[in-house]
């Protein structure tokens, strides 16, 4: 079957089909002029986007698959490390020939995953202990929704809801039902004890709510429909009722306490970032997110050249010369110094311990890559003790 889907494949964006057409010119000019210098390139964002004062690092796996096999030395921060502006986090060593035309798929790579995961991670702050969902796959191009989810994941979501994103990461999807299910059945009560007969045993029973009566009456009806067995009722916010939301959430949480439904959780869904999730967090229990992680803005990375033939080389504005980035185990305090500088030691007194580290030598990959649960874990542990600065 030829393409039908406006998308590149896998081969295309290995052989360097995705490219900016002017790496084909200089490198056109490189070969014109008999160069082919040995360079060192650097991975870094000068700026964050919104107000964000950290990010993280995500698309390390699909950048590493990108180079491995070619004649480069690849150096990275582990995936799900936190970073700021500035922070190198990849770097890139070899004859510049053969790594030029990858430059576009490879901050295509980290730039979205970036964002996503970061946004992902401003959402689980915001959160807490709360159940968050990623529900935005219908917003965004079918072809990179496992990349998406995985990266919402990664940077914190607790499920993701798409089959084939869940089977990307090794986990069974997340749902409950859509408001088409309700408006077949035309009756609510129906309609809710259908799906609790036949969804699978692991989904948690959570009714949706909104569909034909208020919010207060339809949780009623569900809690009265499903009894114990129902988990939660999901209220799809509609942007209209932006205004009343709380008031609404309150008012079933009100209701549903009054007559003995204490343990039903109220679950929430449609348009929400990480600032709604502070403003619900006093009645929510759940939420599902869609867009704001789906089409989370990108992080801004740049790839510079640094070094040539071994000595520093950098364009105005940036600094030359391969740079580490150190941190602080202890106060997570870090620091930008001279690739070979020894490790410093941190203001609070404790030796601080190299970020980037060596994942492909000549192309060959050398350290495990872990899986999406592990890196998942590793950017909770970052995010704990972490607060959203409020929006200005
Ligand atoms: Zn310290």
């Amino acid at each position: 079957m030829g393409k039908i889907f406006h998308v590149a494949s896998n081969e295309d964006i290995l052989g360097g089909k995705v490219t900016d057409v002017y790496f084909t010119n200089v490198i056109k000019a490189l070969r014109h002029l008999d160069l082919n210098p040995y360079v060192a390139a650097e991975v870094r964002a000068g700026s964050l986007p919104e107000d964000w004062e950290w990010a993280v690092f995500a698309g390390l796996e699909e950048s590493l698959r990108l180079l491995e096999g070619r004649p480069v030395d690849v150096y990275a921060m582990p995936e799900g490390t936190l970073f700021r502006t500035e922070e190198t986090v990849l770097i890139v060593e070899g004859r510049y020939q053969d790594f030029a035309i990858l430059e576009t798929a490879l901050l295509g790579f980290l730039c979205q995953a970036s964002g996503v995961a970061t946004k992902a991670a401003r959402c689980r702050v915001a959160a807490g202990e709360r159940m968050v969902i990623s529900f935005g796959a219908r917003r965004m191009h079918p072809a990179i929704t496992p990349m998406i989810e995985r990266n919402a994941f990664i940077g914190g979501c607790d499920g993701v809801a798409v089959v084939a994103s869940a089977e990307l990461i090794g986990e069974k999807p997340l749902g409950t039902m859509s408001h088409s299910l309700l408006l077949c059945v035309g009756d609510e009560a129906r309609a809710f004890q259908a799906f609790d007969a036949t969804a699978d045993a692991y989904i948690r029973r959570v009714a949706l709510v909104d569909t034909f009566q208020d919010e207060k009456f339809g949780a009623l009806t569900a809690a009265e429909a499903l009894g114990d067995r129902l988990f939660a009722v999901r209220l799809d916010t509609p942007s209209s009722r932006r205004g009343d939301f709380l008031k609404i959430i309150r008012e079933v949480r009100w209701e549903l306490d009054l007559r003995g439904f204490r343990e039903v959780k109220i679950f929430l869904s449609g348009g929400l970032d990480e600032h709604d999730i502070l403003r619900y967090n006093a009645y929510a229990d759940a939420y599902g997110v869609g867009t704001s992680i789906s089409n989370a803005p990108v992080v801004d990375y740049s790839l510079d050249i640094v070094e040539v033939e071994g000595k520093p080389r950098a364009k105005r504005g940036k600094m030359s010369g391969k740079k580490q980035v150190f941190r602080c185990p202890s106060c997570e305090e870090s620091l930008l110094r001279p690739w070979d500088e020894a490790p410093p030691s941190c203001g609070c007194g404790e030796k601080m311990e190299p970020l980037l580290r060596r994942y492909l030598e000549k192309g060959k990959l050398v350290q495990e890559l872990p899986t999406p649960q592990r890196i998942r874990n590793y950017v909770l542990q970052q995010l704990s003790g972490r607060e959203l600065k409020a929006p200005s």
